[in-house]
């Protein structure tokens, strides 16, 4: 007997007709002998149209407020999943974030869980009691309502797996897996077994999002295994048994499935892109201890996340370049800023590109083998494709290209590192 925790998504929940299919699941799950809790989020479009509620009755609204409202559609969801697996003959209950309690951090609509009491919650489960949770809400210390950032089912999930020890933090969602890269620009690009924490966290932090990031750093935190996988199957089967997702696990977990036989070892697991950053370019910059602090202190006073940085060798006169990305959502805000500091900074130009990507391979199998960089780059230079920037750590390189070429690359290097789902061993 296992304790599983099952997290559907807002597709998996956007109607009475698909939350009686996820309590089908949810039972047959229950029924293999197994304790389950389940978090749900809000039904697939409900909460964006109660943040535009909260616009729209007052453009500064308290935060506070906002999670008063933005949080009930969780509420209705578990509510909804309580009383459909109740009338599937179940014993179910929902549990709010106040009541369990989840708590939370004071800052709202980006709360951070603190703890889960799960006392109760255990000892409802142990009496054969499915436990019903809303994602994404969670309680502060003054006894206020508490969201933890869009997309936070899936952290309340892993965070109720750490606390009551589950086996297993299963994640049903519109995708049955991780891919090695998005299969709507390579056709041959095919589903992982698993993959490591770190792989995912870069994975997602450069545009394969599948989880929330934070969650996948919690479930590297607390050591949850977790599994995403699709709700959209036949009838008869339980996906998490019968049609396995993707594993999320320990690198030692994963070099025992490696061992095992039950996974191949690759140099790069998977490959992303990412066409929401845009580059910016300050030209004749002075070559001298301070002038890079000076144009990055703003952008981090100002919460702007910056990635790729270049520093050109000085060139004559002292002078030098520098070229780094930002999201572009936050593009405007970054030069406003760099221009309103043109003379403490003292450079020429800035120059901005936003129609570029960035292209990153990613795998733990890279730690021990070279010439994964060198492989990137002379396939995309046989291409004719231009690298502008290019970054590494222990297990991703990535690359800044023209954002035209990002479909090219992306096949490319999916070829090039043996992924194309022909070549596949395992
Ligand atoms: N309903 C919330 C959102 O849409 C939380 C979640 O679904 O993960 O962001
Ligand atoms: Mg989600």
């Amino acid at each position: 007997m296992a304790r599983i925790v099952m997290k559907f998504g807002g597709t998996s929940m956007a109607g009475t007709e698909r939350i009686r299919r996820v309590a089908n699941i949810v039972r047959k799950q229950q029924a293999r002998g197994h304790e389950v809790a389940v978090v749900v989020s809000a039904m697939a479009g409900e909460t964006d149209r109660l943040v535009n509620f909260c616009r729209e009755a007052n453009p500064l609204y308290d935060p506070a407020e906002y999670d008063v409202v933005v949080a009930s559609g969780e509420q209705v969801t578990s509510g909804l999943l309580a009383l459909t697996l109740q009338s599937l003959g179940c014993q179910a209950r929902s549990w709010l974030g106040w009541q369990m309690p989840v708590r939370t951090i004071e800052a709202h609509a980006k709360a951070r869980i603190e703890d889960i009491e799960a006392e109760a919650l255990i000892a409802a489960m142990a009496a054969g009691e499915i436990a019903v949770i809303p994602g994404f809400q969670g309680v502060s210390d003054a006894g206020r309502i508490t969201t933890l950032g869009r997309g936070g089912s899936d952290t309340s999930a892993v965070a109720v797996a750490a606390a009551i020890r589950a086996d297993r933090c299963d994640i049903y969602t519109d995708v049955d897996g991780v891919y090695t890269t998005d299969p709507r620009i390579v056709a041959k690009a095919h589903k992982l077994k698993a993959v490591t924490y770190e792989e995912m966290l870069e994975l997602a932090s450069v545009g394969a999002k599948v989880l929330q990031t934070r969650s996948v750093g919690l479930a590297m935190k607390e050591g949850v295994r977790v599994q995403v996988l699709s709700s959209f199957v036949g009838d008869d089967a339980i996906p998490a048994d019968d049609i396995p997702g993707t594993l999320i696990v320990s690198e030692d977990e994963m070099n025992a499935l490696v061992e095992k036989g039950d996974m191949e070892r690759q140099h790069v697991t998977g490959i992303a892109h990412d066409k929401n950053e845009a580059k910016i370019i300050l030209t004749r910059v002075p070559d001298r201890p301070g002038s890079v602090a000076h144009i990055f202190e703003p952008l981090a006073k100002a919460s702007i996340n910056v990635d790729m940085i270049i520093q050109n060798v000085g060139r004559d006169k002292g002078e030098t370049d520098v070229t780094f990305t930002v999201p572009q959502s936050d593009l405007a805000r970054a030069q406003a800023l760099l221009e309103d500091r043109r003379e403490d900074i003292g450079f020429n130009r800035l120059i901005s590109d936003s129609k570029i990507a960035k292209i990153s391979v990613v795998g733990v199998g890279m730690k021990s083998h070279a010439g994964v960089a060198s492989t990137m780059f002379q396939s995309l230079a046989d291409r004719g494709i231009n690298i502008q920037a290019i970054t590494t750590s222990e297990i991703k390189v990535s690359v800044l290209i023209d954002e035209d070429e990002t479909e090219l690359a992306v096949r490319v290097l999916h070829t090039a590192y043996g992924l194309d789902a022909s070549d596949e061993v395992a």
